[in-house]
């Protein structure tokens, strides 16, 4: 059941938008959390959730993570997120995106969408065709295609951060590093630590994956089960999301937590234990903001430089949090919150007082390039 209750329960939100077509069978709800800091950004979820109200749950937890994430990356976007209530491998049709972009186009720049699970750069083309308010489209439209090479990389900056913070160290040379999951970011990742010198063990459920992984850049390998207890000195999660659990707490030989998969935490309590325990931990919404930096780029005219310098930021990011997390005495997951909240403060407040509005209109970003 819809209700205000539930908006209420998950964060404020400014603007929750249902969208219907009935001939194209379009059922899907747009969430925007907070623009102070600039329009709305965040992907497009195609999911078959089993009741309308999972469905608004999702988008409203979604898209406040999607503000937190902004603000603690230093970015001039606000949290949205959309979903759409389908079966992505059966109920995709030209039609359906086409529709969910045209109401996309009347929020007229509020809201700017991309690529998320279930849905992908072919998607984002179709949602193009009625609207400029969408990013990660093909590269031949001016768009920044992959964002994984660029999320890899953030999260190897936010390594070294975790390098500097708990080992007073600048170089990963021989540092031991823990990967799970070689896909997108983890190969990335794999390559780009492989060069630093690192000393690596994968795993993935994937065998080829992990072969091939392995081969190229010379790792270690474990099976999926085993990759808790590897003594290592970091551990770096690039598959699943609740992997830092009461299960797998108490396995852990690890100094370090960092890595690019979602809610690594399965609660706040495992991020407590984690303090308690002397393991420092990347946030994952700070480490792995390098696809979100690589989408921003694109709202002023994409460029791979640019984008690949602005993830180099992740390090200093990082260290803030850390910094905030020492001078308050709490987890660095609550210093991340505390940092994203000050900002969208602090800017809040400079509007308030500044002639009320934003100078600049949302929807003069992102020249259309075709
Ligand atoms: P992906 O699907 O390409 O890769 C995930 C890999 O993990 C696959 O190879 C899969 O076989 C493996 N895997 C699944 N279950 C596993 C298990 N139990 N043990 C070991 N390996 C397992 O996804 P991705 O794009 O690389 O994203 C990885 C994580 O990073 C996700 O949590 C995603 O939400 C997050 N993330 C990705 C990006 C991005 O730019 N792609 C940005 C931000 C966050």
């Amino acid at each position: 059941m819809f209700s205000f209750e539930i908006i209420e329960k998950h964060g404020g939100h400014e603007e929750v938008i249902l969208c219907t077509n009935k001939d194209v069978g379009l059922k899907a709800i747009i969430a925007i959390h907070n623009t102070t800091l600039g329009p709305a950004l965040g992907g497009t979820r195609m999911w078959t959730y089993k009741t309308d109200e999972e469905a608004l749950v999702d988008v409203l937890r979604l898209s406040k993570g999607m503000t937190y994430k902004a603000a603690v990356s230093g970015l001039n976007l606000g949290g949205g997120k959309a979903v759409i209530i389908g079966d992505p491998k059966r109920d995709k049709t030209e039609g359906l995106f086409r529709a969910f972009g045209r109401y996309i186009e009347s929020l007229n720049g509020r809201y700017f969408t991309a690529e998320d699970v279930g849905t992908n750069v072919a998607d984002m083309e179709f949602i193009n065709m009625e609207t400029r308010f969408v990013t990660g489209i093909d590269t031949r439209h001016g768009g920044s295609g992959d964002p994984s090479p660029f999320t890899a990389h953030g999260v190897l900056m936010g390594i070294k951060a975790c390098v500097k913070e708990k080992l007073n160290s600048d170089s990963l040379r021989g540092v031991r590093i823990a990967v799970q999951g070689v896909g997108n970011v983890g190969y990335h990742l794999v390559e780009f630590l492989h060069e630093e010198g690192a000393v690596i063990t994968i795993t993935d459920t994937d065998r080829e994956r992990v072969e091939k992984t392995a081969q190229k850049f010379n790792c270690k390998t474990v099976a999926p089960d085993q990759i808790y207890s590897v003594d290592a000195d970091i551990f770096a999660p690039c598959a699943l999301g609740a992997v830092v659990n009461d299960d797998t707490l108490p396995q852990f030989k690890f100094k370090i937590i960092a890595g690019g998969a979602n809610n690594q935490l399965k609660e706040p309590r495992h991020g407590d234990a984690l303090k308690e325990r002397g393991i420092l931990y990347a946030p994952d919404y700070v480490i792995n903001a390098g696809g979100l930096m690589n989408v921003y780029v694109e709202l002023e005219g994409y460029s791979r430089e640019r984008a690949h310098n602005m993830t180099k930021q992740i390090y200093h990011n990082l260290m803030k949090v850390f910094a905030t997390a020492k001078e308050e005495n709490i987890t660095t997951y609550k210093a991340a919150d505390r940092v994203a909240e000050a900002r969208i403060e602090m800017v809040g407040r400079i509007k308030r007082s500044h002639l009320g509005k934003s100078l600049r209109p949302f929807n003069s970003l992102k020249v259309d390039q075709r």
